[in-house]
């Protein structure tokens, strides 16, 4: 390697950041996991962004959750009112039916009825 370390003008780098990519001697190298930083700040920025897709991520399936919900509240309402009215035009032949026969029942009405 021909780049020297970024402390240490005098020193070979050994590795180099993965966060801001600068070359590093192995005496400066932070350690995180199998990764190596130039320094604490490198290693917490890259953690932070680290964090923070895991987060996007997790916001992303619950809006992908909050979505799917609202189709099915959607698909409830829906099914909701095509039920009720359903239900409202069977009722409404009913008592169609009952105010017919309740018609046939009264003297008179029978005669205006035909
Ligand atoms: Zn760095
Ligand atoms: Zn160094």
């Amino acid at each position: 390697m021909s780049k020297v370390c970024i402390n240490h003008p005098d020193r070979e780098a050994d590795t180099k950041c993965i966060a801001c990519l600068k070359p590093i001697c192995n005496e400066c190298v932070v350690e995180y996991g199998e990764q190596a930083y130039c320094s604490v700040n490198c290693r917490d920025q890259a953690w932070k962004t680290t964090a923070n897709i895991a987060e996007m991520q997790e916001r992303e399936r619950a809006n992908a959750k909050k979505r799917a919900m609202k189709k099915f509240i959607i698909f409830i309402i829906f099914a909701a009112i095509v039920g009720g009215a359903v239900y409202y035009i069977m009722n409404d032949k009913d008592s169609m039916k009952k105010l017919k026969e309740l018609r046939n029942k009264i003297p008179g009405a029978e005669s205006n009825e035909k």
